[in-house]
This record gives structure tokens, C-alpha cells and sequence, in this order.
């Protein structure tokens, strides 16, 4: 019995790279990445190579059901190699998979709260076709009734398709601007969150395709009074969340402040216009801490100060973050 298997990349836009996949058909049950060969495609279509040397390689890494062709189908994640196997520059996973194996003593989990504006057309769902909804933000955010919400259906089915492929899926929730949604994938360690939410991201893309709506993971896709998109980082390692680990998160805390440049440069592009100081952030050019602060860079929540152990969020990363350079970027700060 012939399966079919969604090979799942990310291509070389810059500076926010999409997400590219094809089918390939296999002649048995696939019950192990292993057990996948290696496939490759035409990188001079996706900024990955020059037309007269464009052969990329899709190295599968992870997999999980395709919950949305049903059966043995499978959706595998791939990362792109050159031709001689190496990582291709593009590839931000396999720094990921190293930094991962050398601090894996400390038994980093993180939860990504994937936030992002459903389009329809121009417009965000449930906007009028032109200028804005009647009434400014302040109803939409965890609202209830058809004046407040737009595109549940999609977001209901989204979930439904991430819990059928097994993602640690904690939970979804309507955000501050009419048609921006969240859900939250986690906690889990660092490979397999990302490798979730890429995925996620594809899932939810793909079903866009049946309800005409596009997934914008702009930061700030409507300008002015209206709320960006990040993606929340809740990071915590196995000595913040043992007794008395608030202390080990407050000095992750400082190490933090000491490398924001290099943490901006990991938290996705265009979030100046995001980061601004309003709309519950921190100014992109300042750097602070605080329990219970959603006007600071990390937050530490209030149940983690009253336990005094637990996790930091940072507040700082994009929706159109890679999770790959962001949680490679927390591990090497803090860990090392
Ligand atoms: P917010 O109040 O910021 O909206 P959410 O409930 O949306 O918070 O997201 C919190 C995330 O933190 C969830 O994905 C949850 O799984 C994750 N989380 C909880 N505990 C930990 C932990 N110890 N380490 C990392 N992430 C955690
Ligand atoms: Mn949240
Ligand atoms: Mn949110
Ligand atoms: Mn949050």
C-alpha cells in the first residue's frame, strides 16, 4: 500500500524565510525518520542555489500523522544540505541540534505562544472591506460572539489537526485585534518545540488554502492603535524549575541583558515597528525585567515569583521568529 509523505523545508528568503513542501510517494508504512531517504529539489526556485548548480539536498529530520490526508500518511520536517551533506546557510536547525546535544545537562524546555493576524484579502478577518472595525480594540481580545470574533472555524480546525499529528499543543485564544489569534506549543525541549511549530505554521497555512484566509505573521500588520504579533518565549531549565530556582532565573535575567543585540538579531525582522514601548511591550532599545511586567523585555509570571521556581517569558521574539536562532540564542546565553 502506497503512502505519501509532505516533505516539509524552509527556503532562503531573507529576512523571513516561508515554508516550501512537496509530496513524495512511498511504497510501505513509514514507522521511523530513519527509515525516510533523502530527497532533493530545485533550490535556484527558493533562493537556495544558483540555476547552474541548483541541486539542494531535504535531509528528513522529524515526522508526525498528516492528520489532514488521514491513514499512514505522513508530514516529515526537513532540513536543507548542500550537496555534500553539510548544513546549507539557509539551515538554522543544525546549530540547534548541536547546542542542544553540548547543554543538554540542563534540561532546557521552552513553550512558544504562536501569535498571528488571519487575512482576508487585504483586510483582516472580519474587518470591513475597507478602514476599521467599528469599534477600537479592547472587545476582541478572549471574546465570545460574532460582533467580537472572526475566522473561529479555521482556528478550531487548526487545533483539531495539531492535537490529531500529537503536538503539545497548550492551549489557543483570541488576541487583542479583531482577527489575530494564539496558540501555544509546549512546554517541550528545544527540537521538538520548533519542530512543532514549523509545522504548525504549515498546518495552519495549508487549511488558509480551504477557507480563503492567509496566515500574516507579520509583527505589526496593522500600523498604529492596534496590537503587534510576537511569539512569547516561556523558557526554563532544570534548576530554574527545581526548588528555589528563581534565583537561577534572575541571573538568566542578567546574562540577558548583557546580550540583547545578538537576541534581537535572533527574534525575527521587522520588530521595531512592534516593539515600541506600547501595546504591552518593551521598547526594542531598552532592556528590562520584572515579575508580573508586560511592559518589560522578560516577565517573570507571578505564580513563579510566589513558588520561587519555574520559567521566564521572553516577550521579546516576533510571530515571524525562526524558533530555531530564538532557542538557540536562549540556550547559549543562559546555559553557557
Ligand atoms: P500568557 O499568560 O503569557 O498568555 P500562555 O498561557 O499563552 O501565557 O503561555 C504560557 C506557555 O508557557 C505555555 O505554552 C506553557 O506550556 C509554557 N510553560 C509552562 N511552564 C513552563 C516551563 N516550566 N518552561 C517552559 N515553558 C513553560
Ligand atoms: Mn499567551
Ligand atoms: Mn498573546
Ligand atoms: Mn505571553
Amino acid at each position: 500500500m502506497k503512502i505519501k509523505a509532505e516533505y516539509i523545508w524552509i527556503d532562503g528568503y531573507e529576512p523571513t524565510a516561508s515554508l516550501r513542501s512537496k509530496t513524495k510517494v512511498l511504497n510501505n508504512k513509514i514507522l521511523s525518520v530513519s527509515e525516510l531517504p533523502s530527497w532533493g529539489f530545485d533550490g535556484s526556485s527558493t533562493l537556495q542555489a544558483e540555476g547552474g548548480d541548483s541541486d539542494c539536498k531535504l535531509k528528513p529530520v522529524w515526522m508526525c500523522p498528516d492528520p489532514l490526508r488521514g491513514g499512514d500518511n505522513i508530514l516529515v520536517m526537513c532540513e536543507v544540505c548542500n550537496p555534500d551533506g553539510s548544513p546549507h546557510k539557509s539551515n538554522s536547525r543544525a546549530a540547534l541540534v548541536e547546542l542542544a546535544d553540548k547543554f543538554k545537562d540542563h534540561k532546557p524546555w521552552f513553550g512558544i505562544e504562536q501569535e498571528y493576524t488571519l487575512m482576508d484579502g487585504k483586510q483582516p478577518a472580519g474587518w470591513p472591506e475597507e478602514g476599521f472595525p467599528e469599534r477600537p480594540q479592547g472587545p476582541y481580545y478572549c471574546s465570545v460572539g460574532s460582533e467580537n470574533v472572526a475566522a473561529r472555524g479555521m482556528v478550531e480546525d487548526h487545533l483539531d489537526l495539531c492535537l490529531e499529528a500529537g503536538f503539545e499543543i497548550s492551549g489557543i485564544n483570541a488576541e487583542v485585534m479583531l482577527g489575530q489569534w494564539e496558540y501555544q506549543v509546549g512546554p517541550l525541549p528545544a527540537l521538538e518545540v520548533c519542530d512543532q511549530l514549523w509545522v504548525a505554521r504549515w498546518l495552519l497555512e495549508r487549511i488558509g488554502e480551504d477557507y480563503g484566509l492567509t496566515v500574516e505573521l507579520h509583527p505589526k500588520p496593522i500600523k498604529g492603535d492596534w496590537n503587534g504579533s510576537g511569539a512569547h518565549i516561556n523558557y526554563s531549565t532544570e534548576s530554574m524549575r527545581a526548588e528555589g530556582g528563581i534565583s537561577v532565573i534572575n541571573e538568566a535575567c542578567e546574562k540577558l541583558g548583557k546580550e540583547v543585540e545578538k537576541h534581537i538579531a535572533a527574534y525575527g525582522a521587522n520588530n521595531d515597528e512592534r516593539l515600541t514601548g506600547d501595546h504591552e511591550t518593551c521598547s526594542i532599545n531598552e532592556f528590562k525585567y520584572g515579575v508580573s511586567d508586560r511592559g518589560a523585555s522578560i516577565r517573570i509570571p507571578m505564580d513563579v515569583a510566589n513558588e520561587g521556581r519555574g520559567y521566564l517569558e521572553d516577550r521579546r521574539p516576533a510571530s515571524n521568529v525562526d524558533p530555531y536562532k530564538a532557542c538557540a540564542a536562549l540556550i547559549d546565553t543562559t546555559c553557557s
